[in-house]
């Protein structure tokens, strides 16, 4: 390999690009609420500020049973929900999987996918709501004008859709953009009800579309109705997005509308993942530009490419490979590579997951990467439902911890880099011979680095949301009388990276002041999407 100092250098280098300073922090925030206020007062922004017209939170004492579909992320999810009014819910979901070619085919291959997708559901696993009558023989005697006289209620279904959307009432919006790998023809500019609401007609589904919801609202509302109350639902799994509650009066785009005359407050989806698509204040690296060229979406979404679980094992690869090709002489794995490090988004996030916890807890965790059946879940979640903070004792300095020198380390330390050049060799298909000990240390150390910039980067978003809603203040000095703030989140990688949360946290505190950060409650808003998107067709059933 190279002489010590060079390499040192080469990795001093990196992780220097990678380092988010306090004012770094403060200046990106800064400009956060600068494309909080755009968005609000005009449409068309990239910050979207989308009025999503829900306009009440949920206090736990409601209750029904309802459908909910999910449509946004790595599967899709139906769903059917009890809410049973004491902060408690059952819900029973089926996983099902989304092809790369419906997610870039013609829009209506997709939503008919969806409606099959409904309809074995409903065959399959729904006990409290009527059942498909495409189940049922169909009645040759019936006169189809009693039919009409005498429909059966049309089951009631939420759908969650986690893409940019023009929202213009409970159950209308206009798909703006796709995201996250999705790009369905002829679907952009069309209203998303409409488009599935006409693939269960073409189905002859019995089920009625009668509220949209963004994953992130969803997240908000789910956790309003677990916890009593919720200012910010945000996600950080695939993507990365946010929605808190804003006074209906700074929503200015709203001009005269009914809506804003009424007063009072509305959840509003920000589509921060397309914050600073310019990047003229995100820390852009080579790396992450290599990430911007070959995405699907370049120059859009660009928070969201350093933070979400679709990108940050892709920023990590083109690292790798960087130092596997350093010249004059390789700095990783002998200069050898293999064909899932080659290929094209081919280090899930999850494998950095595993490599860090390795490394946090001694412990080889197993990632489940199977997609479960339907399950039956009790609903009271856990108070908090993220990894316990005690491993952030055992963060070590992360900066120049890349261990280029691994001889002096313990062996303690020694056994835990067996074990990830253990996770290596397997999850990237790495001949044994090629990864030593210290490139399992800089394994972990460019996993860290990128997680650890995404953790950083999304306590931005969450300090911009507590001080656009007044309770706190950039540079801390103020604290709201509230004794909690309560914030809900889902997604994968604030659910199982090894101290996402505790990182985030961190710069939380940089931003707003130790006092303010005590009182922020970040939990996991259990099934989210689909408890969201039931209480949200509770409430426009309550309207209609
Ligand atoms: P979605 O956001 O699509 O609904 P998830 O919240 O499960 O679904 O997020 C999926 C993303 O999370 C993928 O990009 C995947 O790489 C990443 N991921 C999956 N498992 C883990 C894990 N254990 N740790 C960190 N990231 C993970």
């Amino acid at each position: 390999g190279a002489s010590p100092d060079v390499a040192r250098r080469v990795l001093d280098d990196i992780e220097a690009q990678f380092r988010l300073s306090k004012d770094d922090l403060v200046t990106i925030t800064t400009q956060f609420l600068e494309d909080f206020a755009l968005g609000l007062g005009e449409y068309n922004h990239p910050m979207a500020m989308i009025p999503t017209f829900v306009t009440g939170v949920p206090n736990g004492s409601e209750t029904g049973t309802f459908l909910a579909l999910d449509l946004g992320g790595t599967n899709l999810r139906v769903c059917e929900v009890e809410l049973l009014g004491n902060h408690e819910f059952v819900l029973r979901q089926q996983k099902y999987k989304v092809s790369e070619a419906l997610k870039t085919g013609e829009a209506t291959a997709l939503f008919d996918y969806l409606a099959d997708s409904v309809d074995a559901f409903l065959t399959e696993f729904a006990s409290a709501v009527p059942s498909s009558p495409t189940t049922e023989q169909p009645n040759p005697f019936a006169s189809p004008s009693l039919a009409e006289l005498d429909p059966e209620p049309a089951v009631p279904l939420g759908l969650t859709f986690s893409f940019p959307v023009e929202q213009t009432a409970l159950n209308r919006g206009k798909i703006l953009t796709w995201t996250k790998g999705f790009a369905a023809k002829n679907a952009v500019g069309h209203d998303v009800v409409q488009l599935l609401q006409d693939a269960f007609n073409r189905k002859h589904l019995h089920v009625r579309c009668v509220a949209l919801v963004n994953d992130t609202v969803g997240a908000l509302l789910s956790r309003a109705y677990t916890s009593g109350g919720c200012l910010l639902g945000s996600i950080f799994g695939t993507g990365t997005n946010g929605a808190y509650v804003e006074h209906v009066e700074n929503i200015r785009k709203l001009g005269d509308s009914p809506a804003r005359q009424n007063g009072g407050y509305m959840i509003v989806n920000t589509e921060w993942g397309a914050f600073n698509n310019t990047r003229t204040v995100l820390p852009t690296t080579p790396f992450d530009n290599k990430v911007d060229r070959e995405s699907i979406n370049p120059r859009l979404q660009a928070y969201e490419k350093f933070i979400s679980g679709m990108y940050l094992g892709e920023i990590t690869r083109n690292i790798l490979l960087s130092l596997i090709d350093a010249a004059p002489k390789p700095l990783l794995f002998n200069g050898r590579s293999s064909s899932q490090l080659n290929a094209h988004y081919g280090l899930d996030t999850a494998i950095m997951s595993e490599v860090e916890e390795a490394w946090e807890t001694g412990r080889v965790p197993t990632v489940p990467l199977t997609i479960d059946s339907a399950v039956r879940k009790e609903g009271k979640p856990a108070a908090n439902g993220l990894p316990s903070a005690d491993v952030a004792s055992k963060i070590p300095d992360w900066q120049s911890a890349h261990f280029t020198d691994v001889d002096s380390l313990s062996q303690d330390d020694l056994a835990r880099l067996e074990r990830i050049r253990g996770i290596i060799i397997q999850r990237l298909g790495l001949d044994a011979a090629d990864v030593s000990l210290r490139d399992a240390a800089i394994v972990r150390w460019a996993s860290s680095l990128v997680a650890n910039r995404a953790a950083r980067l999304s306590g931005c978003a969450v300090a911009a949301v507590l001080v656009q809603t007044g309770r706190a203040k950039l540079g801390g000095g103020f604290v709201t009388d509230e004794e909690k703030i309560i914030v809900g989140v889902d997604g994968s990688l604030i659910q199982h990276y090894p101290n996402f949360n505790t990182r985030l946290r961190e710069s939380l505190r940089e931003l707003v002041g130790e006092e303010v950060e005590k009182k922020v409650d970040i939990g996991l808003a259990k099934d989210g999407s689909g408890v969201g998107a039931a209480l949200c067709a509770l409430q426009a059933t309550k309207q209609g």
